[in-house]
């Protein structure tokens, strides 16, 4: 790490132009500079440890930036479908338009929940909160763009506009997927953390085997025992646990289910590919998504226990009973080897890549039969 002030700023800007964007982008290059000793932040060599503890932080701020987003995409929504008249009634009383209200808030509030729980863990001076700000960073960044996207479906004509603020959160948010860490890249993290865990402990499993929860905590080590005490709803800010209140005792029946299945799903990937995981993104992709959605599931528990209001029952409730449904078609997946799906993956981009590094085709080189023959 280090300050310099000799590096090029090649101009024009980008397209991303303030005009255009909240943030302002340009290509910098550094060619060939020369750092005074004087301008060496910490040591050299030690950069990466600075980069990743300020990753650490702003995956983890994402959560909470992005919840105010989705606050005003929801309130724009929100106040355009109480007041448009369509087919003779508000379209906020349609039973789609309610839906999609209804989700955006329950998605929103998994993602306040989250931020709250990591900000409440590194309060009580938790140093390990990697998969945590990870975790958070890829589900808020995608549960943004979902939010803002059925806001402007719900402001209809009218939220594609560039007058409209949805307009520009919508392009705004891009970036958000793949900056501090591509989503891609941080799904591979939040199962290769986990599973490095497991398989320092895979000697014990057989015995824990009997006991599913003592199993995933083998699993997943540390990050899964968090799992597992969150599901107990922990208060971040009483730094203590709480029952779950009733009303909810049947989401936190379903979750504590999904923690013994990810923690036995996950010991079969580990038995059938060795230390080969690595190159199993697909496997790898499927474990991190039912992960992201138990932890998301488990701070909306834990948070709406400690509220107690029907309201926030009701989007705790919500957000675990479509979570649950992602979470089994993912750890079913992730049990599976996939082979025919990969088989179909390799067949549709080989043909695609050959094409496009010959320069013999085009990446999609697919013509309807109508139009074979036709000049
Ligand atoms: C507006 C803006 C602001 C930024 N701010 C900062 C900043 O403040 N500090 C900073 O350090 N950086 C910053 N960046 C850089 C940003 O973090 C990188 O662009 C980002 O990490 C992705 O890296 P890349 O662009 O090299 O893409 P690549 O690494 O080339 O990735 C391209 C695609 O391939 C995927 N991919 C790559 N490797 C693999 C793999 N092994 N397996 C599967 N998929 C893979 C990625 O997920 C992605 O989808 C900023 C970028 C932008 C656009």
């Amino acid at each position: 790490i280090f300050l310099t002030l000799s590096l090029s700023l090649l101009l024009p800007i980008s397209s991303s132009s303030p005009r255009h964007f909240c943030h302002h982008s340009a290509t910098l290059h550094f060619d060939d500079v020369k750092v005074p000793i004087e301008n060496v932040l910490g040591e050299v060599g030690g950069g990466f440890k600075v980069a990743m503890n300020i990753l650490n932080n702003g995956r983890f701020g994402m959560a909470c930036a992005l919840s105010g987003t989705m606050k005003q995409a929801i309130q724009i929504a929100t106040e355009h479908a109480t007041q448009r008249i369509q087919f003779g009634d508000k379209i906020s009383k349609y039973g789609l338009i309610k839906e999609k209200l209804a989700r955006m808030s329950s998605i929103l509030y998994a993602t306040e929940a989250m931020g709250y729980l990591v900000a409440g863990n590194m309060d009580k001076g938790l140093q390990e909160f990697q998969i945590e700000a990870a975790i958070s960073k890829v589900f808020a960044s995608e549960a943004a763009t979902q939010v803002v996207d059925e806001a402007i479906q719900i402001t209809g004509g009218m939220g594609f506009m560039s007058d409209s603020p949805l307009e520009r959160m919508y392009r705004d948010l891009r970036i958000f997927r793949i900056f501090e860490g591509a989503n891609e890249i941080l799904r591979l993290f939040i199962a290769l953390n986990g599973l490095q865990g497991a398989g320092e402990n895979l000697k014990g499993l057989q015995k824990a085997m009997k006991n599913p929860l003592a199993n995933v905590n083998l699993l997943m080590g540390e990050g899964s025992k968090r799992l597992v005490r969150m599901i107990s709803t922990p208060s971040p800010t009483e730094g203590s646990f709480t029952q779950v209140a009733e009303p909810l005792r049947g989401s936190a029946k379903i979750l504590e289910q999904h923690i013994g299945e990810f923690g036995d799903v996950v010991e079969k990937v580990l038995m059938r590919h060795g230390k080969k995981v690595m190159n199993e993104q697909l496997a790898l992709k499927y474990i991190a998504d039912a992960a992201i959605d138990i932890y998301a599931s488990s701070a909306c528990v834990s948070r709406a226990s400690a509220s107690n209001t029907p309201e926030e029952y009701a989007l705790a409730e919500s957000f675990v009973e479509s979570a649950s449904k992602r979470i089994k078609s993912n750890l079913k997946e992730a049990r599976s080897s996939n082979k025919r799906t990969k088989q179909l993956i390799d067949t549709i981009v080989e043909h695609s890549y050959s094409g496009v590094e010959s320069g013999s085709a085009p990446a999609y080189n697919i013509t309807h039969p109508t139009l074979i023959g036709r000049k």
